[in-house]
């Protein structure tokens, strides 16, 4: 269906005011964080389910594909139309219909973005742990269609664990409410487990309802510098290993505390070529019994410096070093190819090993920091002039190298970014050939058609 027609035939389902085919608004919905767009031949911007369920029942009748898009802050360019078509925004779908603390559930639409729902269940006292780096900034949606984590996800679990109910619009346009405000559920097969990571080929998620906790009234945290990666993974086991579940044990390596001193001061980032960043919560006394106990056992194990915080504004000037790895890896001008790979955590030691080894090999320096605990290491690759077709050239056999070596270690291509069209040429070496099936046979039952964001890893 030619372009004019396809805006035509939405503004008379939908109105005018929902459905866009302006220039700079296919452009920025073209891309989302990653290096590679590609523009829709229209955008609708969905307003309710009925929204939602009205475009799908157009697109599965004309053979029109349709890309959710949420707030557009993934990293691996899952939002992005590749094969044209619609674009659904569900932005404008942004209420938290309820927070019920008596059940301890949160009832929102999917373009609630995530920082504002804890922000307003934390101020009754409440607590919505899966904590993405980028919780400013991404959707509830977008979170449950990539299984969003994040640092506190070691002790609390990821975005699939906080998920009671889901309402979902199929690719038919028929809809599906799944589970409910329960928080134990045997009824029927894990249809939630389904369509969370999903990353929107399966259907389109219209409302969620979440799991919440009560938020724990204290935390503290301790700041560490080792001499050497080696020494600092060795601390995450020791640590582990005492009978300590931190809510957060966050490591970074040399290149990484290289590029911090350098944008924010020696002065805040501490000696060594390791840094360990150890955060407790719980009640007061047991909080500030524990993390006694975990700055012994840091001191025993060699650590260069050592810094605690036990109050709100010392632990957030404590996550401000954590926080600075990022902007500071930028600040190099470089481009950050950021892999959000995972391996077994008894692997980080050779995972970074591995890493110092292939930058000489590449000429490309890499920075590797993360949520050790989980073994989820973020490893950036840091290119300069990736334009340069050789240059991307040399920075794909790179990502091809790190991700031979993460499988053979057991590891996984993606721990919370999701696969997108950015981590596709992996995924089919990444998965046993029986769950590659199961893929394309789930993908085949519920999208016949093949409409649902397509272009990507199914
Ligand atoms: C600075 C920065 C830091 C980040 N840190 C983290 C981190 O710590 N942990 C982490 O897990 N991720 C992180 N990310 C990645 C990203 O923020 C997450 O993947 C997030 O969940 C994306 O949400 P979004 O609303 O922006 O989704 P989008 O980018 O809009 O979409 C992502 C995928 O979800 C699908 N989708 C979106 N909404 C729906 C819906 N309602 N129904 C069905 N499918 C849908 C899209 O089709 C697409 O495939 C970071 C990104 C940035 C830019």
């Amino acid at each position: 269906m030619d372009c004019a027609k396809l805006v035509e035939l939405l503004t008379n389902l939908l109105g005018e005011d929902k459905v866009s085919a302006a220039h700079a608004v296919l452009e920025e919905h073209s891309i989302d964080k990653w290096l590679v767009g590609h523009p829709p031949d229209v955008v609708v911007f969905a307003e309710s389910t009925a929204d939602v369920v009205a475009v799908m029942k157009f697109a599965s009748g004309n053979g029109v594909a349709v890309t959710t898009r949420g707030a557009g802050a993934g990293y691996v360019g899952g939002a992005v139309p590749v094969e044209g078509g619609i674009v659904i925004s569900v932005a404008r779908m942004g209420a938290i219909r309820e927070i019920n603390t008596a059940d301890g559930v949160a009832v929102a639409e999917p373009g609630v973005i995530t920082g504002d729902l804890q922000d307003a269940v934390r101020k009754l006292g409440w607590f919505y742990p899966p904590d993405p780096a980028s919780l400013k900034e991404c959707s509830l949606g977008g979170n449950v269609a990539t299984n969003a984590g994040g640092p506190h996800c070691l002790k609390y679990g990821v975005t699939r664990h906080y998920i009671l109910g889901l309402e979902v619009v199929l690719a038919d346009g028929s809809v599906a409410r799944l589970g409910g405000r329960c928080h134990k559920d045997k009824t029927g097969f894990d249809l939630i487990g389904m369509f969370v990571g999903s990353e929107g080929l399966l259907g389109i998620v219209t409302e969620i309802t979440c799991r919440l906790i009560p938020h724990p009234p204290a935390r503290a945290m301790a700041s560490a510098s080792f001499a050497s990666f080696a020494e600092a993974a060795a601390a995450v086991q020791a640590i582990l290993g005492a009978g300590f579940l931190p809510a957060a044990l966050e490591i970074s390596d040399k290149f990484t505390l290289g590029a911090a001193r350098d944008h924010v001061g020696t002065e805040l980032i501490p000696d060594g070529e390791s840094h360990l960043l150890v955060e407790i919560d719980g009640q007061t006394e047991s909080v500030n019994s524990e993390i006694r106990s975990v700055v012994s056992l840091l001191h025993e194990l060699g650590c260069l410096s050592l810094e605690t915080a036990e109050d709100e504004a010392g632990c957030e000037a404590i996550w401000e070093i954590r926080r600075a790895f990022s902007y500071s890896l930028r600040a190099t001008g470089l481009t950050k190819l950021n892999e959000d790979i995972v391996v077994p955590r008894g692997k980080l030691v050779e995972l970074v090993a591995f890493c110092e080894r292939l930058q000489e090999e590449c000429g490309m320096p890499i920075a590797c920091f993360g949520h050790a605990g989980d073994g989820n290491i973020h490893v950036n690759i840091m290119v300069e002039g990736i334009d340069d077709p050789a240059v991307r050239a040399r920075s794909d056999e790179a990502l091809d190298a790190l991700f031979k070596a993460v499988l053979a270690l057991g590891g996984r291509v993606s721990g919370e970014h999701g696969i997108g069209i950015a981590k596709k040429r992996w995924f089919g070496e990444a998965l046993d050939s029986g769950a590659l099936d199961l893929h394309t046979r789930l993908k085949a039952a519920l999208d016949p058609d093949g409409i649902l964001n397509p272009g990507k890893f199914v």
